[in-house]
């Protein structure tokens, strides 16, 4: 169903973007300052990977995905997609391939048009980029979509209110399916949704990539479902990458103090395990005006002169796994997250 492309490096990729959204006051509405939503983001995603997305709410990271759909300008960087820069492209030119990135948003309840049943839902997308000749070949495409989401066939003709909220997103992922695209990005997809419906949402999609050989950027605060259907997680606080990495590496050997933070919190589910909290302490500081030095040092329990003064970089620490943290320059023995990440479980 996927079309096949030729293209042989990464699906996508994402240099150094930038986004500051201006602040505008006063009478003249002259601009007073910047948001600094995002601030020189890069990674890469091959095809048949999903790479997640993590941090807390306003770390940047549904800017990034986004920027990614040009949902605005971007400040600064690169958005290249299947080799091809998409980021400079005008409205025009980028529509048709507009067809190769999707998009499933958060809320199932709000993302389908109440006034469209299913089959025109789903239709939409194939009859904007022509991808069926006739009625008999969209209803032939309809029926192979609902197979492919599960849900029973003659479901297409109804309305998105006669759903719940789990059927909603299988439908919202059939009409991203529907443009047979080579990566969907999906916005917290699986966060407004029941427990057990949530897993059924990540196991279909996991299944879809497989067979369709799809990409997916997964933005995502959730690092517990994360953990079970990533290939790469990137880690993000106040509009950058801190740490990206293989899963493994993120969950069983974490290298930034924030990264170390965040997995304290996800429960883990064998009694016997241990995993030590780290709470922090502090609010998410401001991207209006984010502290000097390393981001997270307002925050950080390992914080030392250097990191109020000099901002980490991001660089290698093992193989396919980058961490900005200043403790890496230190001494091992002195060094506090190079010890064993208590994680048994
Ligand atoms: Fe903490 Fe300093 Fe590392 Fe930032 S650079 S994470 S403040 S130790």
């Amino acid at each position: 169903m996927n079309a096949p492309h030729r293209h042989s490096g990464p699906v996508l990729e994402v240099n150094d973007l930038k986004k500051h959204f201006a602040i505008t006051g006063g009478f003249l509405s002259t601009v007073v300052g910047h948001v600094y939503a995002v601030d020189g983001v890069s990674f890469a995603i091959e095809r048949g990977e999903t790479l997640s997305l993590v941090g807390e709410s306003g770390c940047g990271k549904s800017t990034v995905g986004k920027a990614i759909l040009r949902l605005f300008t971007i400040t600064d960087g690169q958005v290249v997609l299947n080799g091809e820069r998409i980021d400079e492209l005008s409205d025009a030119a980028l529509r048709p391939l507009r067809q190769r990135i999707q998009v499933v948003f958060q809320d199932p309840f709000s993302s389908l048009n109440p006034r469209m049943r299913v089959r025109d839902i789903l239709a939409e997308p194939i009859t904007n980029f022509g991808l069926a000749k006739n009625k008999g070949e969209i209803d032939a495409r309809l029926a192979k979509l609902m197979d492919k989401v599960g849900l029973p066939r003659d479901a297409v003709d109804r309305w998105p209110h006669e759903f719940s909220g789990g059927q909603r997103q299988r439908i919202g992922i059939a009409r991203a399916l529907a443009a047979e695209p080579d990566i969907i990005i999906c916005d917290e997809a699986v966060s407004a949704l029941d427990v057990s419906v949530k897993a059924q949402i990540v196991n279909l999609l996991c299944d879809l990539q497989q067979e369709l050989g799809l990409a997916l950027l997964f933005i995502s605060h959730d690092l517990a479902i994360v953990e079970h259907m990533t290939h790469r997680v990137a880690v993000m606080y106040l509009g950058k990458i801190v740490e990206i990495g293989t899963r493994d590496a993120i969950f069983s050997a974490p290298m930034h103090p924030y990264t170390q933070a965040l997995l304290s919190a996800v429960p883990v589910p064998d009694p016997e395990a241990s995993r030590e909290r780290i709470l922090l302490t502090g609010d998410v500081p401001s991207p209006i005006n984010p502290p000097k030095g390393c981001r997270f040092n307002t925050r950080c329990p390992h914080a030392f002169d250097r990191c109020r003064s000099e901002e980490p970089k991001l660089r290698m620490m093992a193989e396919k796994h980058e961490a900005a943290c200043h403790l890496h320059d230190l001494p091992a023995s002195e060094n506090p997250v190079r010890r064993e990440y208590k994680n048994n479980g």
